[in-house]
Parts: structure tokens; sequence; C-alpha cells
């Protein structure tokens, strides 16, 4: 591999480089190299058959895409078309189910008794304190805030407790607010306008995108390895930790990782549907995957099924990232990165690890397109790249 030799180094398979490599591949016709330290492409987005039972599953975790954004959903028209899957979810609490996130039916469950909207409005408006949600400064103020303290308690806190081993009074209150709160029977996890599962599966995305006689592919390959051969004036597109491309020089950035435990059990079904959360906080695992309920479309002829348990836990430096944190300290530290980032100006940090942010799919595409369009054309047209527009997202 003759590094040097490319107009654009991408470093990471994952959306946002995937992105960025076919719109230089294919709009401008550059040359471009990329690598991942993995042995496929697609980041966490990859998807692969399970050989004991022949169904597609997602190795970092059921990914659903939704989006309200034109743009990315016309961009991903050309490498899939999406399934009609509408995601719903379900919580295990206490032995009972309900459905996720909190709407009418779960409000009359939790209390017991068929409610309308507006009994509903006045049941949870009873338990809440002064504080509006908009207000509240940390996650539990804002849960309470918006559902009241019957639901936070049997829904929210244990199921946070168990996800961020992290008091939810200490946490950012956005954190919840990913979470709709309906006052409707309407169950959908997602308020998107747009919203599927690609119909050959995540994987496939990535080598239609990647398929370029532009675009050479490096797979088990860590940039650090060979960082040596890129000249000063070439481009990287960097997607992998921050903290890591500094040496953890201003100290490591706080993640969480998740465990997959995989079985495969000899039935058609094991448990109706794709996710059901885990709310109490002596069940160890905080969700089931199971899925095969992702592609109903599809003929799964054969009597089993795999599912993943979810474990969660802080993120050693050899463990996969997969959420930050984004405590104060993790603030104060990504401002360091962010001032040592001006004296890489060929070097543009982006996604979910190099702008130490929580992504979901549309974002990073959205914001690797965004980049592609400001920083990478410029500079490959030989402009100067706004080195404090470096971190996209
Ligand atoms: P990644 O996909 O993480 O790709 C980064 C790549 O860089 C990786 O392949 C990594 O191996 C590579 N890399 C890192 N360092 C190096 C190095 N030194 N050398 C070479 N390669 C390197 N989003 C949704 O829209 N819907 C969902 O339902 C959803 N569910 C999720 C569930 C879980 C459990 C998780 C963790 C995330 C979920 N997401 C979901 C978010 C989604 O995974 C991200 O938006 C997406 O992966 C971001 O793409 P990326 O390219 O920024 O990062
Ligand atoms: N959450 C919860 N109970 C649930 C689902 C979610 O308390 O059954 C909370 C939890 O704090 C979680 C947040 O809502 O971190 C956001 O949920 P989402 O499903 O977006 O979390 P993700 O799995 O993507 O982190």
């Amino acid at each position: 591999m003759q590094l040097d030799s490319f107009d654009v180094v991408v470093v990471g398979a994952g959306f946002f480089g995937a992105t960025i490599a076919e719109r230089v591949a294919n709009a401008l016709g550059r040359k471009v190299c990329v690598l991942d330290r993995r042995a496929h492409v697609g980041g966490n987005a990859y998807s692969e058959i399970d050989p004991d039972s022949g169904i597609e599953v997602h190795r970092y975790g059921t990914h659903i895409f939704h989006t309200n954004s034109e743009v990315v959903w016309r961009y991903l028209q050309r490498f899939t078309e999406f399934t009609g899957y509408r995601h719903r979810v379900f919580t295990v609490a206490q032995g009972r189910l309900y459905s996720m996130p909190i709407n009418l039916a779960t409000i009359s469950a939790a209390f017991g008794r068929a409610m309308t909207p507006e009994e509903a409005r006045r049941a949870i408006a009873a338990e809440t304190d002064a504080v509006g949600a908009n207000a509240a400064q940390n996650l539990e103020d804002k849960a309470i805030a918006s559902v009241g303290r019957t639901l936070y308690d049997l829904l929210i806190r244990g199921y946070t407790q168990k996800q961020w081993q992290t008091e939810p009074r200490e946490l950012s209150a956005d954190i919840i607010g990913r979470l709709p709160v309906r006052l409707s029977f309407d169950d959908r996890y997602f308020d998107d306008r747009y919203e599927g599962m690609p119909l050959d599966g995540y994987t496939a995305i990535f080598d239609r995108m990647l398929k370029s006689p532009n675009i050479e592919l490096h797979l088990g390959v860590d940039y650090f390895d060979v960082a040596d051969q890129i000249r000063p004036d070439q481009l990287v597109i960097y997607t992998g930790p921050i903290d890591r491309f500094f040496r953890y020089r201003c100290g490591e950035l706080g993640w969480r990782t998740v465990d997959f435990a995989r079985e495969v059990h000899d039935v058609a079904d094991f448990q109706g549907t794709s996710v059901i959360n885990y709310a109490d906080a002596d069940v160890p695992f905080t969700r089931i995957h199971e899925f095969r309920h992702l592609h109903p479309e599809r003929d799964y002829r054969e009597p089993k099924t795999t599912i993943y348990r979810e474990y969660s836990r802080f993120a050693g430096r050899k463990d996969e990232p997969y959420y930050p944190i984004n405590t104060a300290t993790d603030r104060a530290i990504l401002s360091g990165y962010r001032m040592m980032m001006d004296k890489y100006p060929n070097i543009v940090f982006g996604g979910r690890l190099g702008s130490y942010k929580y992504l979901d799919m549309h974002q990073a595409i959205g914001a690797a397109l965004k980049t592609f369009e400001n920083e990478v054309t410029a500079f490959l047209a030989g402009q100067a790249m706004p080195s404090t527009a470096a971190v996209a997202g």
C-alpha cells in the first residue's frame, strides 16, 4: 500500500468515512484509500449472516435507519432500497410488559386504569414538581418533569442506572430528551418522517458505496501503524477516537461500551419482536435483540433464531467505545484536543469517535456530506481549510 499516492486517506469505513470516500471518488474523481482496523466495512452499522441460524444480525447492536433529512434519505437511495419496517419497543418491568416510548398505553398500564389523554396529562402533572422539563439540569429532573415519579421509578431509573452506571442526577438531561413522551396511542419508537431497514442489509450499502475504481480499501490496518507514510499536505479524514489521535495527552475521554452475549435458540420466534428492554435494576442486561424481526419480509425458514443480550459498562482503552459519557470533565478534555487540532490543517476529525458526539447514522452521513462540501472540496481545490470547522456534526 503506497499511501502517499492517494489524494485522500480515510481512516474508518463507517458511515462518516464511507460517505466522504464515496463523494471524493465519484463526485470529484479523485483517488481515495480507505483504512479500517477491523476486518470488515460498515463500522458499528455492520451486519452479517449468523452462521448457525442464517439470520442477518447486527454485530454491534440493532440499527434502525430513521431521518427527517431529505438530503440524507435521497443520498442513501443510491445504494439501497428501504423496507417499510417501523420500530416498536417493549419494556419489561416488575414482571409486566409496557409499550416504549411512554405513550397512552404505557401510562394507562402503569396507573392500572384506562385513561384519556387529558386524564393522563393530569396524572403526570400531579407527580411533577414546579421545575419544568425545559429548565431541568439533569436526566432525573428532566424525566420526572416529563413523565412523573411513577413512570420514572418503573421504567427509567433502573434502566438508566444499568445503562450508564452513573446516577441519573449526574447525567445530562439531553440523553432522555431523545425519547418522546406521547399522550396518544402512537407507539412508534422514532418520530422521523423516513424510517426503514435496508432491503439487503447494512453491509450491502457499504459494499456499494465503496465500489469504485477510485477507492482502494484496506481492512485490518490500524492508521497509527502506517501514519508515518502520510505527506504533511495530504488530506486525511480521521474517524477514530480523538483522544487516541493525540496519544491521550489531555486525558482519556469517557465512553460506555456494551457487551453482547449471543444465543441461538431452536425456535422460530424467541420473544415476538426485535427489541425488549429490561427496566429492573436487578436484571443484569439492558435489552434483548432478536434480529429476525427486523426483516419480516424475508423468508427465514429454519426454526432457529439468534438473540443478543446487551450488557453495558464503562469502556477501557482496549474496549470498543460506543456512547460518549460527556461529563464536564470530558468536555474540558475535549476542548484541549480541539485546540490541538489547529496544528493539523490536513486532518479532518469527524464521525462519532472523531467528534466525541453521539451521532445516529443519518447524522453521521449528514455531517459527512457537509464536511465534503465545505472542507474536503476546498482542500482538494488547493484552498485553505478553516481549522475551527474541523469537527463535523
Ligand atoms: P463508526 O461506525 O464507529 O466507524 C468508525 C470506524 O473507524 C470503525 O470501523 C473503526 O474500526 C475505525 N477506526 C477507528 N480507529 C481506527 C484506526 N486507528 N485505524 C483504522 N480504523 C479505525 N444509529 C441509528 O441511526 N439508529 C440506530 O438504531 C442505532 N443504534 C445504535 C446502537 C448501538 C449499540 C450503537 C453503539 C450505535 C447505534 N447507532 C444507531 C449509531 C451508529 O452506530 C453511528 O451513527 C454510526 O456508526 C456512526 O458512524 P461513524 O462512521 O461515525 O463511526
Ligand atoms: N431509557 C429508559 N428506559 C428505556 C429506554 C430508554 O430509561 O426503556 C432512557 C435511558 O436513559 C436511555 C435514554 O432513555 O439512555 C435514551 O434512550 P435510547 O433508546 O435513545 O438510548 P440508546 O440505547 O440509543 O442509548
